[in-house]
């Protein structure tokens, strides 16, 4: 009997067409038995529970081997590595430890306590990037809680499989990778999740979210997943197959045609250069970046790394993670934007409970929160001006409102700069700073702040969200969230022509940066430089070569004075048709 097609709709977590058999992987939650202990069995438990650690840690890093077998040079990967650091941080061993010795446990169920308090805190976070750390937590918790099991086993589908799961943990793909899987399927699972953001840099196409997938697919079952449009097609009829096939050669080959474009010069027709820089969050992303076209790296997202942690970063994990990124660029720059945490995402970091603040996005965030909690401020300054003498180092404050703010950054800088001479380590004192315009009010001050600074980057996501009052995240008012309003276009002018007459450089790193529509606007109006997901690198290069730098100018110079959104747009199309 032949089955209906059927397509289900999820999250495209990471592009691409696979076509191919279902393999299912069980990977739901093991049981986690509970058993009271005697005192003399303590001792025993507890060096059962230590087991399971090293050997999950060890684990782990034959995962990170194998990968870094296939990936150039020594890229290990910074989420597995997390996950090892989860599996060493107090906040799992100590009270695991302690609950086996004063509650008289076993340690699958003082594991499974502490992994639930984790969670719980991060729980509490109002974000959803936050919130989907806690997966990360529960991912070491369950290896752990499968190894006291003895039931950790390797996965191992056929090569082409197309694997089903409930919900499949960063190293789950790795593994799966080097199995040379088609792509994967899950029930669970958003798209800024890390299993999600591993897919994307091994570039495995995939749909996450997807609900009762695991119910829906039988073993063998033929499926085709579509990552760019978040689908999934069960039981395909040949035709359809045939037309997917077709798709997924048009995709190689558009992927191909794009990447070939990674060497040619980012440069108008009329021979005006605009730099092509990559938003990170991951070292993971880094290869990829350079593969579309990137320059460097124009931001550096550095909250990622309190990545699946239960504790602050230290200056130390600053340095060695500015020092990897560094190796992977080259000789070419990275832009480190210190710290952007709101203050409930701290909260989770910091593992305390913070009192809800009733507008985070006017609260104590960015670097609001790291002039007052100096401590973690200034680790990671010391962290980055250390590893400012290995390569192109520069370092950017976000969210900084005025020109009283930002002295108060720079006097914290200076602070520490004077520290390290004094202890006599290597820095560079010239090392480049930069803020971000992402405030009104620092928009509307660009010509007091641009002589303090070497450059500028505007972060169009939050001046848009803060000139146009609308939440980001909020979808009952994204239809106000307008990149082309004149409100951001005369503050963009302002911010442009504030910082040239200081000999400032300026770069725009918000989203509106990847959109080849706005390219002749952001040209036209002097944007010297632009950072955007890598993916969008060939597109925006491809509108720019394409581009006349004075006509540009000329059609800036027009839309500024138009009265809404609409009406920019119809012009900047009418000009590109
Ligand atoms: C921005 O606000 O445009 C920006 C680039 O920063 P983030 O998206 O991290 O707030
Ligand atoms: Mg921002």
């Amino acid at each position: 009997m032949t089955q209906e097609e059927a397509r289900i709709k999820g999250v495209g977590a990471s592009p691409g067409i696979a076509i191919g058999r279902a393999y299912l992987i069980d990977r739901r939650k093991v049981k986690t038995p509970k058993r009271h202990i005697t005192a003399s069995e303590v001792e025993g438990e507890q060096r059962r529970f230590d087991d399971a650690l090293r050997r999950s840690h060890e684990q782990l890093e034959r995962v990170k081997q194998k990968l870094a077998e296939r990936a150039s040079g020594d890229d290990p990967f910074q989420i597995l590595e997390a996950h090892q650091l989860i599996l060493r941080d107090e906040h799992l061993v100590e009270p695991t430890l302690r609950s086996i010795a004063e509650e008289h446990v076993n340690a699958e169920w003082a594991l499974r306590k502490t992994v639930e308090h984790i969670k719980g805190i991060f729980d509490s976070v109002d974000d959803q990037y936050f919130r989907e750390r806690r997966s990360d937590v529960d991912f070491v918790g369950d290896r752990v809680l499968r190894n006291l099991l003895g039931m950790e086993q390797p996965l191992a589908p056929p090569p082409d499989a197309i694997v089903v799961a409930h919900e499949l943990s960063p190293a789950d793909i790795a593994q799966l990778q080097r199995a040379a899987i088609a792509g994967f399927l899950t029930d669970v699972g958003g798209k800024t999740s890390h299993t999600a953001i591993l897919a994307r840099a091994v570039e495995l196409p995939a749909v996450v979210g997807l609900e009762d997938i695991t119910h829906r697919v039988g073993n063998g079952d033929l499926i085709i997943i579509d990552g760019t449009e978040g689908e999934a097609i069960l039981h395909p009829s040949a035709p359809l197959v045939a037309q997917y096939r077709g798709r997924a050669r048009q995709h190689a080959a558009r992927e191909e045609e794009q990447l070939k474009t990674r060497d040619l010069e980012s440069i108008t027709r009329d021979g005006h250069r605009v730099r092509l820089m990559a938003n990170v969050e991951l070292n993971e992303e880094v290869p990829s970046a350079l593969e579309h076209g990137a320059e460097g790296v124009g931001l550096y997202r550095t909250e990622f790394l309190f990545l699946g942690r239960t504790s602050i970063p230290t200056e130390e994990d600053h340095y060695q993670l500015a020092r990897r990124v560094l190796d992977l660029v080259g000789h070419r720059p990275v832009t480190f934007r210190t710290f952007d945490l709101g203050g409930e995402k701290a909260a989770a970091a910091l593992g305390q409970h913070a009192p809800r603040e009733a507008n985070p996005a006017l609260g104590l965030r960015s670097v609001r929160l790291c002039l007052r909690e100096r401590g973690l401020f200034k680790a990671q300054l010391r962290g980055l001006l250390r590893a400012s003498v290995h390569g192109e180092v520069k370092i950017m404050f976000p969210m900084i409102s005025g020109v009283g703010e930002l002295r108060e950054v720079l006097a914290v800088l200076d602070e520490v700069k004077r520290d390290l001479s004094i202890e006599g380590v290597a820095f560079r004192p010239d090392v480049p700073v930069g803020i971000m315009i992402e405030m009104p009010s620092a928009a509307m001050t660009a010509d007091l702040l641009a002589p303090h600074v070497s450059f500028f980057a505007v972060g169009t996501n939050d001046l848009i969200q803060y000139s146009l009052a609308i939440d980001r995240v909020n979808e009952h008012v994204g239809y106000l969230y307008e990149p082309l309003h004149p409100a951001i276009l005369r503050q963009l002018r302002f911010v442009v022509q504030s910082a040239h007459a200081a000999g400032v450089p300026v770069c725009v790193c918000g989203e509106m940066a990847g959109e080849a529509l706005f390219l002749p606007v952001l040209l036209g109006l002097g944007v010297d430089e632009l950072s955007m997901n890598s993916l969008a690198i060939p597109v925006v290069k491809a509108a720019i070569r394409a581009a006349d730098y004075l006509a540009s100018c000329e059609l800036a110079a027009h839309v500024v004075d138009l009265p809404t959104a609409s009406d920019v747009e119809s012009a900047v199309r009418a000009a590109r048709d």
